[in-house]
């Protein structure tokens, strides 16, 4: 079946009110970037819904690259006919026979903004109602909950029909909610704070720590694979490279070992603040959930918060393991999540951290590091690198080493 267009419906964005446009706004940016490579596909954005025309390009291609946007409800595939009825019976007639499954109920119904039309919507259910009867004897009308939902409009230039209605990826569009950095480290919880940021409309720059040689060039294409998987819903992100050995090195050295680990996020938290602020986000996420492990009780996340007023972000902080492990399944980042590719704060970690740090002897043991030049070396030190869909680090990097071979 060759479609037309595809109807795109909003969902939650349309109760935003005066935001309205920039939601539908952003939305149509987001779309636009991810069938860049369909540049035939044309994007009309309205009030209520949004129209992409195919001009002759696969529903299906289509179709993939639209179920991860967030904020789209749900969408059509749309069949563009003319107008008089007996293209429109003959239209449903088609569709349904192509869709109809043995047992399924179904319902027609129909939209008119052509308010001169000859029929109105309810005689226009009945006659097409009667076609679909005529050419499936054995399918029933159901008015509740049908199998199959016909959707029928009559617009001025044309009509057009509709069998399926696809659920999109929900949300809010995107970018609408403003920039934050994700502190993406190889673990499980915080590709998932990334995903689940985004999907309340937060654009994301991953910054990722890396103490080399103690972490080793696969925890860093680890990491970059992990931005890879969080793309689909944005078409690249920005991954920030930051050079830490140096400051692991003088923590481990000088603070005593109970307080080594928080020391270390409170640092990573000024150095993410600061590439915020160059880079013009509005806040921090990071992969935090309450009680898994030491740095994670409430008093150490006063003390390491201590460093900062910008909004930090825990999406998974009140989740279970295993709520979150759902989620990195869906998102596929799980199984490269759990590759044993040591990142720094593994191998740096104390035996015993504090699980309720002091924030005076916090502050105190920060007194014997020069934190401020530190952290100028360190951000002077970044690297990087745009990460799109479809890229591969981990794997191209093991080709690479077994050509050498
Ligand atoms: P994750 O599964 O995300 O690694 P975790 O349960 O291992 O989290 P921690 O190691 O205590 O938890 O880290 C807490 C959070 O600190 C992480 O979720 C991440 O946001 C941030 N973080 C830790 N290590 C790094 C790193 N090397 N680079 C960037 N962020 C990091
Ligand atoms: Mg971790």
């Amino acid at each position: 079946m060759e479609y037309s267009e595809i109807m795109v419906r909003y969902g939650e964005l349309s109760t935003k009110g005066k935001n309205r446009r920039i939601f539908i706004n952003q939305l149509a940016k987001n779309v636009r970037h991810s069938l860049h490579d369909f540049p035939e596909v044309k994007i009309h954005a309205d009030r209520d819904r949004m129209h992409l025309i195919l001009n002759g390009v696969e529903y299906k291609d289509i179709k993939a690259r639209l179920l991860p946007i967030f904020g789209i409800q749900n969408f059509s595939p749309a069949l563009q006919i003319e107008k008089d009825l007996s293209s429109l019976k003959k239209a449903v007639q088609e569709q349904m026979r192509e869709i109809y499954q043995e047992g399924q109920t179904f319902k027609i119904n129909t939209r008119r903004s052509d308010h001169k039309y000859a029929y109105d919507t309810n005689q226009l259910n009945q006659i097409l109602g009667d076609a679909v009867l005529e050419c499936l004897p054995t399918i029933k009308v159901q008015m509740k909950n049908p199998d199959i939902k016909v959707l029928v409009e009559i617009r001025q230039e044309s009509a057009y029909i509709s069998c399926e209605t696809i659920n999109g990826a929900g949300g809010l569009p995107v970018g609408s909610s403003g920039k934050g950095m994700l502190m993406l480290s190889g673990g499980i919880d915080s590709p998932v704070a990334g995903y689940l940021s985004m999907k309340r409309g937060v654009e994301i720059e991953a910054v990722h720590f890396a103490s080399p040689p103690y972490t080793s060039e696969k925890a860093l294409l680890k990491a970059m694979d992990l931005t890879v998987k969080l793309t689909p819903y944005v078409g690249k992100i920005q991954f920030i490279e930051v050079p830490f050995t140096e400051i692991q090195e003088e923590i481990k050295q000088k603070v005593p070992s109970g307080y080594l680990m928080t020391v270390t996020r409170r640092m990573m938290m000024r150095i993410t603040d600061i590439l915020r602020k160059q880079r013009r986000g509005l806040a921090i996420i990071n992969g935090e959930s309450l009680g898994q492990v030491a740095s994670q009780t409430l008093p150490s996340m006063v003390a390491i918060n201590d460093v900062t007023v910008t909004p930090v972000i825990r999406p998974v902080v009140s989740m279970d393991k295993l709520e979150i492990i759902d989620i990195a399944n869906a998102i596929d980042t799980f199984n490269l999540s759990i590759q044993p590719y040591e990142d720094c704060c593994t191998i740096f970690a104390p035996p015993q951290p504090k699980t309720k740090p002091k924030l005076e002897k916090v502050r105190e043991y920060e007194k014997y590091l020069q934190v401020d030049e530190l952290i100028v070396r360190a951000v002077a030190g970044i690297k990087i690198t745009e990460i799109k869909t479809g890229q591969s680090y981990l794997n191209s990097a093991v080709a690479e080493f077994e050509d050498f071979l």
